[in-house]
């Protein structure tokens, strides 16, 4: 099996080839009683899932059906095939040779770079965002092939990353100031048509004063925590690129939530 870096769709590219995703459809179409279901789909849970990141599926789900979005969930096991018709695809964090295997098993499987190519929603944690770019160093350090979907390069840093983090996210997102927790030795930079996703405030993130990276529907964060369940209008983001504007939450849905955010928040005491 060749594990050289001739697929890779976005690292790289040459002049005439278009920076943007091929295909992007629209929003989930409607159905006679509102939106149809939204399909989620949580790869490789038995090699990419730790600090909690199936709490970002569980977020996701939850708010989904609390605008009365219907949810339907595949959770995919990396001897199982990765669907293709999925509309939001999660990655989570994992250790140094679960990662190897499972960018190994993702790049022969097919599925997850051709969800890509329709313009499907990608958010992966950790390693999971590490897979998703053009490389990453392996247990010694090793460049190992990603799956090339955001053209980012990850490469293993002098030290670990460890401890929570506060950033604030690009503007043109909406999304509010991030927090969450980070354990990793990569670093990663990103090519010239990548941005990053938010700027750190306290932490590492991607260890140049950034933090996650976007292009498209894509994204990658450092952050577990997880993610999604400290961080709701990032979750909210990633509903409404599949399932269009969505109206608010009960705000009662959200106390625990919004406690559990502004504990995170204060306990970093970084800069208004
Ligand atoms: N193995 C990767 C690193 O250390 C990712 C770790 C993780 O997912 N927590 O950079």
């Amino acid at each position: 099996m060749s594990e050289g870096l001739g697929r890779h769709r976005l690292g790289s590219r040459g002049p005439q080839e278009p920076p943007v995703p091929r295909r992007v459809p629209g929003p989930v179409p409607p159905g006679p009683d509102g939106p149809s279901a939204i399909r989620l789909v949580w790869v490789y849970p038995d090699l990419l899932s730790t600090y909690g990141d199936r709490g970002n599926l569980l977020t996701l789900a939850r708010r989904a059906r609390l605008r009365g979005i219907g949810v339907e969930i595949a959770e995919v096991n990396s001897d199982q095939q990765v669907p293709v018709d999925g509309d939001i695809y999660l990655l989570g964090g994992g250790e140094d040779l679960p990662q190897v295997l499972a960018a190994r098993r993702l790049r022969a499987d097919g599925g997850l770079t051709a969800a890509a190519d329709r313009g499907a929603v990608i958010f992966a944690v950790c390693a999971g965002y590490q897979i998703i770019g053009t490389e990453f160093g392996g247990p010694e350090g090793e460049p190992v092939p990603g799956l090339g979907l955001l053209d980012i390069r990850s490469g293993r840093g002098e030290r670990r990353g460890v401890g929570e983090v506060t950033a604030d996210v690009d503007p043109a997102l909406g999304v509010e100031r991030l927090t969450g927790f980070e354990n990793h030795q990569g670093v990663t930079r990103r090519g010239p048509e990548v941005k990053p996703l938010a700027t750190v405030l306290t932490g590492v993130g991607n260890g140049d004063g950034t933090e996650g990276a976007y292009y498209g529907r894509v994204v990658g964060t450092y952050l577990h925590g997880p993610a999604l369940v400290r961080n709701p209008s990032l979750a909210d983001l990633l509903l409404s690129w599949a399932a269009g504007p969505l109206p608010a939450i009960d705000s009662r849905q959200e106390d625990l939530v919004l406690k559990l955010r502004g504990e995170r928040l204060a306990s970093q005491s970084s800069p208004a």
